[in-house]
């Protein structure tokens, strides 16, 4: 149980992973939580690269239904990550994690830009680097944005946490009889449907031949077990 599975990692955190219950924003009880989460993987000595999302703040989506310009309702989705990558960064500071901001996008007084060698030594340092403002660029999500980092900078596997602990047959808040896929090929996810993560981070990760693991963040240890490679939530292997 001690033992990880994986060098090196990239955790995708959606934004929804530090609001908890609450209906917007940062909630400092659950960000400190997932912080020692990540800080018990850290401690086995895996490098940890983090994308974070932005939906706790602004999702692109949300402007353009309000009539905005897609391109600058998504502007707006980047910024949020950022937010969200410093109050991470400052969390983990807060739980003894050594942690590193890099922006997609130029932002110099704030955080620093992400410039690809400068995050792995950072890795090989035993930092976790926080990637923030996604790709970069607009129409596209930080599911893809934790594929690309993760084939960056060689992850092992895309770790995608969210509130359901893995992949079901159907959505198991509306059927009952739904049941979890403990492991499930691209492929057959593929023929099956099923929405793992957007298409577009779908594509690269089988493309790059980067497994992914769904797991749930709020499950206590979970993170954890994931990383030593024992089975929790759902493995989608090539
Ligand atoms: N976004 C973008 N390009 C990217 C990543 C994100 O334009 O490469 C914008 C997009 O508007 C998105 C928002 O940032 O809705 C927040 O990201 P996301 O929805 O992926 O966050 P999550 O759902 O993981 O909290």
């Amino acid at each position: 149980m001690t033992t990880p599975k994986y060098k090196r990692i990239l955790l995708k955190l959606s934004g929804e992973a530090l609001m908890g219950n609450d209906a917007y924003g940062i909630n400092p009880q659950v960000i400190a939580e997932v912080c020692a989460e990540i800080k018990a993987v850290a401690d086995l000595g895996v490098e940890i690269g983090v994308v974070i999302g932005g939906g706790n703040i602004f999702r692109g989506m949300a402007g353009t239904a309000t009539g905005m310009d897609r391109a600058t309702a998504d502007y707006m989705g980047m910024l949020a990550t950022v937010m969200n990558a410093m109050a991470l960064s400052d969390a983990m500071r807060q739980a003894g994690l050594n942690a590193r901001v890099q922006s997609a996008l130029n932002i110099e007084q704030v955080v620093e830009p992400y410039i690809r060698g400068k995050a792995i030594r950072y890795l090989e340092e035993g930092k976790v680097v926080i990637f923030g403002a996604g790709t970069g660029n607009p129409f596209f999500t930080t599911d893809t944005a934790a594929a690309l980092r993760g084939s960056e900078i060689g992850a092992e596997i895309v770790l995608k946490a969210t509130k359901v602990d893995g992949i079901y047959t159907a959505d198991p808040k509306k059927d009952a009889t739904a049941t979890r896929y403990d492991k499930i090929s691209f492929n057959d996810a593929i023929s099956q449907n099923l929405a793992v993560m957007d298409a577009t981070a779908f594509a690269l990760c089988r493309d790059q031949k980067l497994p992914i693991n769904v797991f749930s963040i709020f499950k206590a240890g979970a993170l954890k077990r994931v990383v030593c490679g024992e089975d929790e939530g759902t493995l989608v292997y090539c």
